[in-house]
């Protein structure tokens, strides 16, 4: 045995099973007549996420490929006639967040509850006005909501985004907006600006978009094309690993790095100065033709980022097409099967490497995850999200799910990190009401 040969403890493998809708929906409501007294008017849900592949690509003007998890964060939720804003969740036990609906606003209120109370300050005032804007259902009031989660927090799968659409979706609801009928994409907008201005997080569209607009069976290809219309942002894609006999495994390694923040402001600024030295608005504009032209031009740090930039829009243009080969008769036998499945890892061991070496994101335990799930059998792994931590995928034959855990699990121990966790990850649905 490996754990007995080098000295080390055996592994224990961790799973984060995903609740079902109606057991998430019971918890939330559960929540809130505790916190509250009374029955909520009903529960929202919404989804965590992961990215295929196309990372460190959205501010580059590029494309990314995520799919929601099974995970959601589910908020019930009543209103209220007055401008009370009260908020409870069950992974903050004993912290009851308070506000008034007219003081929330950027720079004035902190803690968890600026994501949910962010969403409404941004859906109070759509037109930007600082006038609460009627709706078909009179003004926005206040309300109460309470929380409970199994989307990891901090694992880069989106925890905060979860929270904000749920709650997005559910004010849509109660203050009568009709948005999450046909206009997701507004709501994506609000939920955004919750993140960047209220709690003041600089991320991407990537998280809440994939959170609003994702279908099941599909993964959601975004395109942050500076001049991407609405309808052509977010383009739902064939995305079914069983029908390759695969399985899409997560692997949360539970490692944080402080340096997160600031080597993430220091990768935009290297690509925004790459772009502007090649005189484009962005580094979407560079083609893999013209890419050898364009790394002439810039010195040795700038010219590894660039390439991965471009190399990774091209990778997820090819997987979106070898994806949709999949699904199609092109792909009928068991070989034809394996040849796309082999080129969907191929692509995502292409992007960690470029992540790595090029970009410079990944970490000890992200490259144990990625060795350890490649040695175990899996057809390809990579890092997903920001990278310096949060979590991997792996894309491993069905039936050996448990094995490539254990191996991966079996490798932090004897490499002395802390212990990951895994999640199950079919390709799930979006922001929704429960009951
Ligand atoms: P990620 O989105 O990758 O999980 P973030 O740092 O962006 O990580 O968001 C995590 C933060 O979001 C938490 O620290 C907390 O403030 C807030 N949050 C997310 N889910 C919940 C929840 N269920 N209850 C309370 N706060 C939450
Ligand atoms: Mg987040």
């Amino acid at each position: 045995m490996t754990a007995a040969t080098q000295g080390t403890d055996p592994a224990t493998t961790t799973w984060l099973d995903a609740w079902t809708r109606q057991e998430g929906a019971e918890r939330a409501t559960r929540a809130f007549v505790a916190a509250f007294g009374r029955e909520p008017d009903g529960v929202w849900s919404a989804p965590g996420r992961v990215n295929l592949i196309g990372e460190h690509t959205d501010y580059n003007g590029g494309l990314c490929l995520p799919t929601a998890l099974p995970h959601r964060t589910y908020v019930a939720f009543a209103r209220r006639d007055d401008d009370a804003v009260r908020l409870a969740s069950a992974q903050r036990p004993g912290d009851l967040w308070t506000a008034s609906l007219g003081e929330i606003g950027p720079g004035t209120v902190d803690g968890w509850g600026a994501y949910p109370a962010g969403v409404a300050w941004a859906l109070a005032d759509r037109d930007g006005d600082g006038d609460r804007d009627r709706t078909r259902d009179g003004t926005p009031s206040g309300f109460d909501a309470a929380v409970d989660s199994c989307v990891p927090f901090g694992a880069g799968l989106s925890s905060s985004a979860a929270l904000e659409c749920a709650v997005a979706v559910a004010l849509d609801d109660a203050w009568g907006l009709g948005l999450a009928a046909d206009r997701r994409p507004e709501l994506t907008r609000a939920c955004m600006r919750a993140e960047n201005e209220v709690v003041g997080a600089p991320t991407g569209g990537l998280d809440q978009s994939a959170s609003l607009l994702c279908t099941p069976g599909h993964a959601l290809l975004l395109d942050f094309a500076p001049d991407t219309p609405d309808d052509a942002f977010a383009r739902p894609r064939t995305f079914e690993p069983e029908a390759l006999g695969l399985t899409l495994l997560v692997i949360d390694t539970r490692a944080e790095h402080s340096l997160a923040d600031g080597q993430y402001a220091e990768r935009r600024r290297t690509c925004e100065d790459a772009a502007r030295r090649l005189g484009v608005r962005t580094l979407r504009e560079i083609t893999p033709e013209g890419l050898d032209d364009a790394l002439e031009a810039l010195a040795d740090v700038a010219r590894r980022r660039v390439r991965h930039v471009v190399t990774e829009v091209a990778r997820v243009e090819e997987f979106v097409a070898a994806a949709d080969l999949a699904g199609s008769d092109q792909a009928r036998t068991s070989d034809e099967r394996a040849t796309v499945g082999a080129r969907l890892g191929a692509l995502m061991a292409a992007s960690h490497a470029s992540l790595r070496d090029d970009y410079e994101v990944s970490c000890a335990e992200l490259d144990t995850a990625v060795e350890a799930a490649t040695a175990a059998g899996a057809v390809g792994a990579r890092m997903t999200g920001g990278g310096f931590g949060g979590s991997a995928i792996a894309l491993v034959p069905r039936g050996t799910e448990q094995a490539v855990a254990d191996a991966v699990a079996q490798a932090f121990v004897d490499r002395g990190h802390g212990a990951p966790a895994f999640l199950l990850a079919p390709p799930s649905g979006p922001a929704d009401r429960d009951v």
